[in-house]
């Protein structure tokens, strides 16, 4: 097989759809920006991994030899994207009264759960921002030496004049920028260009920073956008051929990425770039501080079990911005449950019709391969359901072949147990019910027993109590 001829992927680099063609043969590498762990990671966060999931899944699935590294951000990542503001696991600490350690390591936890819940595929290589300060001082050392990095006042900043097209992936026009990195920030005197970018912070405007290493520049710490850098570098050498994201690290983390990178190698690093847009909420950006906090426990709590938001998600385009209400979700978790008994009901009966498996797959194969269609190869799982003149055997057969990539669990049968949050919003209804029936608000009893039954849980009154069944469609 041929298998650079299957993928085509949007480079946000060129600004084209391309064939895709790994560096190196068969071979991929993929470094994917992690999370920060400074809190819970929101819906809009984990769209971005259940889409490189699907790409890390699908070239796999396409015969490619994939690897991938995702780096964990505990340290460096300040609210803002450039090098302003406070820093945001120091502030995680503070909110809750711990240890930016404690932080870390609870909230690294918390947001592995969150992947595994979405059937997003854990990446096999995962490295602490905090356990690689040696690569960065290796690599800010040399950037001194070539002269694309310089000292001042006590921090090491990279020189972005000396970078080849600095805004080449970001398409930005640099008069636009007024400071460079944002519009609303202050202007650091110590820079000499303005979008110049920090390396490495001795000069640290937070008196109590409690993550900091021994440098030959000083005590201080690591400036986000070198963590990607280094991280990649030590786990991959010197080319990298995916690289994805958020859109938003377009500018400034990965415009960063590239510059300082291929200051480091001297050569052209990464091929192709590839961002997923943003989920949005009604009222615009999601935000972990403002509104509603969307995380995965909240959805387990209000019912939906995380592979419904998958399926939610699949069903639009990754390059798509999406805005998120409930009441599009429940149009997901209706249509993944009517999919999903119609899979369960098929049965064992005939024989592979190779012919039909082949041509149905040969269309999979080509909806993922259009840029990761996502919705187009639910369209294409659909077809196969329909068609009269596909036994239930090949039916089944290509079923599981497509869940390969999609990871729906299509044949999984519901569980018996349920989630323990689930459980506890469900007895929380019951005991309002039970409160509202004796105050004689009957009007409010029928309003909670039909929104359960909607969420298909099934109220049964019995003489001992209320239990509940969860029902299948
Ligand atoms: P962070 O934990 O803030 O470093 O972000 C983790 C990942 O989520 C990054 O790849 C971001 O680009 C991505 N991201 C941030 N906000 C959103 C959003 N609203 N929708 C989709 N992805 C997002
Ligand atoms: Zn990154």
């Amino acid at each position: 097989m041929i298998v650079g001829d299957f993928m085509k992927l949007y480079n946000t680099l060129t600004k084209k759809i391309e064939d895709f063609i790994p560096y190196e043969g068969n071979k991929v590498r993929i470094y994917t920006c992690g999370p920060t762990v400074y809190h819970y990671a929101h819906i809009g966060n984990l769209r971005t991994y259940i889409f490189e999931d699907i790409l890390e899944k699908g070239l796999r699935y396409l015969g490619y030899d994939v690897s991938r590294a995702m780096n964990i951000t505990d340290v460096g990542h300040l609210t803002s994207d450039g090098d302003t503001g406070e820093d945001k696991m120091e502030k995680g600490a503070r909110r809750e009264g711990k240890t930016v350690y404690e932080i870390a390591d609870f909230y690294t936890k918390a947001f592995l759960d969150d992947m595994s819940d979405l059937n997003i595929k854990i990446p096999e290589i995962i490295e602490k921002a905090s356990d690689n300060i040696d690569i960065y001082i290796q690599m800010i050392t040399k950037m001194l030496e070539d002269g694309y990095a310089y000292l001042s006042n006590g921090n090491v900043y990279f020189d972005i004049s000396k970078a080849n097209d600095y805004y080449q992936l970001s398409g930005k026009n640099p008069e636009d920028l007024k400071i460079g990195v944002r519009d609303t920030v202050e202007e650091d005197k110590s820079k000499r260009n303005p979008a110049d970018f920090v390396l490495w912070f001795t000069l640290s405007k937070f008196e109590n920073q409690v993550m900091k290493w021994d440098s030959p520049w000083g005590v201080g710490y690591p400036g986000w956008h070198i963590e990607c850098s280094g991280i990649s570098y030590k786990v991959f050498g010197e080319h990298l051929d995916i690289h994805c994201g958020g859109v938003d690290n377009i500018f400034p983390h990965h415009t960063n990425e590239i510059a300082q990178s291929e200051a480091f190698l001297g050569h052209k690093w990464c091929n192709y770039w590839c961002h997923g847009a943003h989920l949005n909420d009604e009222s615009g950006k999601m935000s972990k501080s403002n509104g509603e906090f969307l995380t995965v426990s909240l959805l387990k709590e209000k019912g939906y079990s995380p592979v419904e938001y998958r399926f939610f998600c699949l069903n639009s385009h990754y390059r798509n911005s999406l805005v998120f209400t409930y009441d599009s979700l429940d149009g997901a978790r209706n249509a993944y449950r009517k999919l999903k008994a119609k899979t369960l009901s098929l049965t064992d009966e005939g024989a592979k019709q190779e012919e039909k498996y082949e041509e149905y797959q040969t269309q999979f194969k080509a909806a993922l391969g259009n840029d990761l269609n996502t919705s187009l190869m639910i369209t294409v799982l659909y077809d196969v359901l329909k068609d009269d003149e596909v036994n239930d055997t090949t039916k089944k057969l290509l079923i599981r072949d497509f869940d390969q990539v999609l990871s729906l669990d299509l044949f999984k049968e519901e569980e018996q147990t349920v989630d323990a949050s689930l459980e506890k919003m469900i007895l929380e209804k019951i005991e309002e019910r039970k409160e509202a029936k004796k105050n004689k608000d009957f009007q409010k009893a029928d309003q909670i027993r039909d929104e359960l039954l909607g969420q298909g849980i099934k109220l049964i009154d019995t003489r001992e109590g209320t239990t509940y069944e969860i029902i299948k469609d």
